[in-house]
């Protein structure tokens, strides 16, 4: 078992007739995603695509991503996922990065026209030669020179395909990294790497293949997260995938109702949302029923604040557990043990088959002392193969067998790790460096703060000045100057925030981290 679309396949051989995929009314079995897949990967293999070939998708959470995604797989080609919200320019950019020579883009909504930003960007880049777009009624193409359109083109291919091998060290999947740090890198994937970190999911959430679970997926599956531990983690223990294409927390709600959803993950953000989606019902949502479902909640991708943690424990009753990864590393290296008391502020401990440690700018082991803090390298089954065409940023980035992260972090002596920052992150200020994440926390804790963010601004004398800005609950009369006031009296002299702005909202990336570099 290499290919990783190898798992789609034995699912289906076990459980043809289980319900694989829940969209609206469309409910499909294994039997009739696999099949689907296996007409895109007809539809490949008909126009040419070999082996090894990369295969771009822009689509949203929607079926559609599923099914192209195992189809590319099973043809033996690399799958590109693509932000659905990419500029025409960043959309040529990233095909022509990637080297993609196929394209498969959702047509997207008067809102968000995926489809023609797609289509835009295809057309600025000659290696990529061929164009499929995925309507939603796809039967009906339109009277459209072109593109081409893919539901009728699949709806003529044969649903047997037999998949084609790839070694283990093959790169499945070429993701392109958060949109926070610099210019986008293809991080390869290889097809264990996704294999193993699928299979984590009996030691990190009880999965079990004969009592499955239901599966929200409402993190955006172009991002690893959502990829991995929601879809590959679902179709290898024979779960159902519930698709929400866009956060709407009310909407997330009422599917978690109606689907008996037992599965959820998300970003902090998307936590807070819930939660105040639940505030504002006025009793009108049934938080016993969903909770009576919901046996798993998982938070990644950024820092889980404490205040959040606290409340959904009281509404829902369970514990999130927060784990900690990247793209690459596929993504989970690290998790909060499941049946555990919470740690505070922690990711947890490193998972099965994967190490932590603590590292100096020169690589060197930092010597375990508890109130050190390094930086976090990993080790084990999710490191990727590197960056695609980037030879200087994989040696960069990984030595040996060991990745360096950015993050940086303390350790207590049980070997739980506690994020202070990403290092490009720290402010200085007048020397002494800050570290934002602790200043976010404190603030959240205030109740006129319904998010935050703090970032250093140029500073003549000091270098850099430390400034929160916050979106403010509606209703709560708290002025800037009282915040300012109040948070002068949490924190050292030297690193409370000076100036304290209100903003309406805070830039987000699709998957929901706070994009800080846009704030200013
Ligand atoms: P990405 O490659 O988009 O998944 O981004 C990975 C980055 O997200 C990491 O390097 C961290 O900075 C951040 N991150 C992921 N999980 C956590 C977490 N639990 N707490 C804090 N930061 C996190």
């Amino acid at each position: 078992m290499t290919n990783l679309a190898a798992i789609l396949d034995d699912t289906t051989a076990k459980y043809p007739e289980r319900t694989a995929i829940v969209f609206g009314d469309t409910r499909l079995n294994y039997a009739q995603v696999n099949g689907a897949a296996n007409q895109v990967a007809n539809l490949l293999v008909e126009r040419g695509i070999k082996p090894g070939d990369k295969v771009a998708i822009s689509i949203p959470n929607l079926p559609y991503f599923t099914i192209v995604y195992f189809g590319i797989l099973k043809a033996g080609a690399t799958v590109v996922p693509l932000n659905v919200l990419l500029s025409e320019r960043e959309v040529a950019y990233h095909l022509d990065d990637s080297d993609a020579v196929a394209f498969f883009a959702f047509e997207g909504t008067p809102d968000l026209p995926i489809g023609d930003r797609a289509w835009a960007g295809f057309n600025q880049v000659e290696g990529c030669k061929e164009f499929f777009l995925i309507k939603l009624d796809s039967a009906a193409p339109e009277p459209m020179e072109a593109p081409e359109f893919y539901g009728p083109l699949v709806a003529k291919q044969s649903p047997e395909f037999t998949t084609v091998e790839r070694d283990d060290d093959d790169t499945a999947v070429i993701l392109y990294t958060s949109g926070t740090t610099g210019q986008p890198k293809g991080a390869e994937l290889m097809h264990r790497n996704l294999r193993a970190n699928a299979g984590l999911g009996p030691s990190l959430f009880g999965a079990d293949e004969s009592d499955p679970d239901t599966y929200l997926a409402v993190l955006p599956l172009f991002h690893i997260f959502g990829q991995s531990v929601i879809q590959n983690t679902a179709i290898l223990f024979g779960g159902t995938i519930v698709y929400l294409p866009r956060f709407e927390p009310d909407a997330a709600l009422a599917l978690l109702l109606k689907e008996k959803v037992t599965f959820f993950a998300g970003v902090p953000t998307m936590y807070w949302g819930l939660l105040q989606a639940l505030a504002q019902s006025d009793g009108g949502v049934d938080v016993e029923a969903i909770a009576a479902n919901l046996r798993v909640a998982a938070s990644g991708g950024a820092a889980l604040p404490v205040d959040i943690h606290r409340q959904f424990e009281e509404k829902f009753g369970i514990v999130i557990q927060e784990g900690y990864g990247l793209s690459e590393t596929s993504p989970v290296a690290s998790f909060g043990v499941r049946g555990e008391p919470v740690r505070v502020g922690s990711i947890g401990r490193a998972v099965e088959g994967v190490e932590l440690k603590l590292i100096n700018d020169d690589w060197s082991d930092l010597a375990h002392d508890p109130e050190a803090i390094g930086e976090i390298a990993i080790k084990g089954h999710g490191i990727m193969k590197g960056y695609y065409n980037r030879p200087a940023a994989t040696a960069e980035a990984i030595h040996g067998e060991w990745f360096r992260t950015g993050d940086l972090a303390r350790k207590d002596d049980d070997d739980y790790f506690y994020i202070v920052d990403r290092s490009k992150d720290m402010i200085i200020r007048g020397g002494y460096n800050v570290y934002p994440r602790e200043l976010e926390e404190v603030l959240m804790t205030h109740p006129a703060v319904s998010l935050v963010a703090v970032i250093g601004v140029p500073h003549e004398s000091h270098g850099e000045e430390i400034k929160a800005v916050v979106v403010k609950n509606t209703d709560d009369p708290t002025t800037e100057a009282e915040l300012r006031e109040w948070a002068k009296g949490q924190f050292a002299q030297y690193k409370y925030p000076r100036i304290v702005e209100f903003r309406d909202a805070l830039p987000m990336t699709a998957t929901g981290k706070i994009l800080k570099r846009e704030i200013d």
